[in-house]
């Protein structure tokens, strides 16, 4: 085995070198095979839900599975025959009996539940027990679903039991009595005992439980083994009667669903997170591995796995909340329309969601959402940290972007590839497919915050910077004196650019700089068309000046985003300046400087909001 010094590891080996001390309990003699069995075997196995498997002790020594069998045929059942046909067959009510009490209810003749004997053996009955050979291969092809290898019987057990098993046959014809088994009871009864000696060890077990933790899905093989609308239905029945007449107290103090096996196994799962699977064959009174008892327990308080004590907060689902005020697009602006966005921008609202969403925790965000305040022209909610989502919890995503839509902001759902359930549950819950396609609009973040800020621009400022002739307006004309503004202008060459146009290359050498007197272009790294879009100047800004002081080659691609007119100035004019007019050349020097500074510290801000700010 691999060396794996990990403090998980650490504390299994502890646990399983206390606990072999522990020699409570007896063997089970009535399958005579059973008999035969070495007490002192002890393996533990834990699964994680992404397949990540500890082990420690006997974890590879092979026994029957027996009960453990049960809940995953009645997972195979629900599957095959369907949760309504299951429920007029067998119950769902812990018995407070033995396993191998004959609970039926009184008047119908059901077992209580699928777990004791005769619920299971009712259960193995509704999987067309009447055709042993295909119906017992079926159930083969599950166990190694979640196994991820092939599953064999032990034959000396099967048939040591099918010798003696006259009570569980007993069963099979009192449920033929009671019409929950059709046709021949001995050929379910029959199954029932194979399934029972299907050979597994800890990590057999382990992987089961993880199966059933991630879902019905092996986190190791991807394969489904069982329907996921299904789990939860054989977690119930572990969960109130996997551990017989010990169910309440097992949950109660352990807090997993489990099941046990008379042969010494136990799986436990805790959804989400982990399976276990634990071997040692000494049972107490209730027929369960008293040592498996044992370490489930411990384990359980020792890293809280009790389901009822579930390891994350609803409010940790939202990651960040801002408003357009504090975090800008990439858009580089005019400082006017900076000062309009920093004063109106509030009516923007950006939130960042991360993690699992479920009811529990969309629910803030959409608290959240409705509660704020003031005008609300645009909500951008980021999917980019979002890993997973329900159908409630996209319904419900769907449903507030429908009102708030109605009142008339502007709702976005941006970096949602990863989550194709949002929109065919957004897309089914609205029937205007030009309102899905409004709210998937912009893939990321940047591009709809850019779009709100547009948009809010336009109302605010119409008249707006949309054409500038007169420099003044720029940064780097800050301060000149008429004279000197002259002798600029007359350095200014003016060019246009119609969309799509290349306005600097990548590589190039930097000759000039760039003022951008009318439209947007739009910095890329890499190609227009494959690349990506990492920030666009507007009306009144400047671009390239970077390259232009440091005189290092262009880093991206500038292109026209619709027709564009720039002024340039060139390099060689600005360096003439140094000697003609000296003053000049400073304050130009000392304006570009300005811009530079005013770029670094928007810089800041979003990076302050981005690590500072993050809930
Ligand atoms: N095959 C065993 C029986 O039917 C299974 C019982 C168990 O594991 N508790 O008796």
């Amino acid at each position: 085995m691999p060396d794996r010094r990990s403090p998980i590891q650490d504390f299994l080996e502890f646990l399983h070198a206390k606990y072999a001390e522990f020699r409570e309990g007896e063997v089970a003699t009535y399958i005579p095979e059973l008999a035969a069995t070495n007490p002192e075997c002890f393996g533990i196995c834990v699964a994680t839900a992404d397949g990540f498997v500890y082990e420690v002790g006997d974890s590879r020594q092979r026994f029957t599975i027996q009960s453990i069998s049960k809940p995953f045929v009645y997972g195979l059942a629900l599957d095959e025959r369907g949760p309504e046909h299951m429920l007029t067959k067998v119950g769902v009510e812990p018995s407070g009996d033995a396993f191998n009490a004959i609970s039926l209810h009184k008047t119908s003749g059901c077992p209580l539940n699928p777990m004791i004997n005769a619920g299971a053996i009712a259960t193995t009955g509704q999987i067309g027990a009447s055709q042993p050979e295909p119906c017992f291969k079926r159930i083969l092809e599950m166990f190694s679903r979640y196994t991820g290898h092939a599953m064999h019987v032990d034959e000396a057990v099967y048939e040591s039991e099918s010798l003696t098993g006259h009570r569980n046959r007993a069963i099979g014809h009192l449920l033929r009595n009671f019409d929950v088994l059709e046709g021949d009871p001995t050929a379910a009864v029959d199954t029932y005992f194979r399934q029972c000696a299907i050979s597994v060890n800890c990590v057999d077990l382990a992987l089961m439980g993880a199966t059933l933790a991630n879902q019905g899905v092996n986190p190791l093989t991807g394969t489904r083994a069982i329907k996921d609308t299904h789990v939860r239905s054989v977690l119930s029945v572990m969960a109130s009667c996997g551990m017989y007449d010990f169910s309440g107290s097992w949950i109660y103090n352990v807090g997993m669903p489990a099941k046990s096996g008379v042969a010494g196994g136990v799986v436990a799962v805790l959804t989400g997170q982990l399976g276990i699977g634990v071997y040692s064959p000494r049972l107490d009174a209730q027929g369960n591995s008293a040592r498996a008892i044992q370490v489930c327990r411990e384990l359980s308080q020792a890293w809280q796995l009790h389901q009822f004590n579930p390891p994350f907060c609803a409010h940790t689902s939202r990651r960040m909340r801002c408003t357009g005020a504090e975090r800008h697009s990439s858009r580089v602006r005019h400082p006017m329309e900076r000062a309009c966005l920093g004063e109106h921008g509030g009516q923007i609202h950006l939130v960042e969601i991360q993690g699992n969403l479920a009811f529990a925790t969309a629910e803030p965000i959409i608290r959240d959402v409705v509660g704020c305040t003031g005008r609300r022209r645009g909500v951008i909610l980021d999917f980019h940290h979002v890993t997973g989502i329900n159908h409630v919890a996209a319904q419900l995503f769907a449903e507030l972007a429908d009102t708030l839509s109605h009142q008339g902001t502007a709702v976005f759902f941006t970096s949602t590839q990863q989550l194709p359930l949002l929109r065919q549950e957004v897309a089914s819950h609205l029937a205007d497919a030009s309102a899905v396609e409004g709210l998937f609009r912009f893939r990321s973040t940047d591009a709809a915050l850019e779009w709100c800020e547009d948009d809010l621009l336009r109302e605010l400022m119409p008249t707006g910077p949309l054409k500038v002739d007169d420099l003044r307006v720029f940064e780097i004309a800050a301060g000149l004196a008429d004279e000197e503004l002259g002798v600029f202008s007359g350095l200014i060459v003016r060019r246009s650019y119609g969309p799509g146009d290349y306005v600097i290359r990548r590589g190039d050498e930097a000759t000039s700089l760039f003022l951008v007197t009318m439209g947007v272009v739009g910095v890329w790294l890499g190609d227009h068309e494959n690349g990506n879009r990492v920030a666009s100047f507007s009306v009144g800004t400047m671009v390239g000046e970077m390259a232009f002081l440091d005189g290092a080659r262009r880093s991206a691609n500038v292109v026209a985003e619709g027709a564009v007119e720039c002024a340039l100035f060139e390099l060689q004019d600005f360096n003439r300046l140094l000697e003609t007019h000296p003053q000049l050349h400073t304050k130009i020097l000392r304006n570009i400087g300005v811009s530079l500074a005013t770029k670094l510290r928007k810089v800041n801000e979003d990076m302050r909001i981005l690590i500072a700010e993050r809930e």
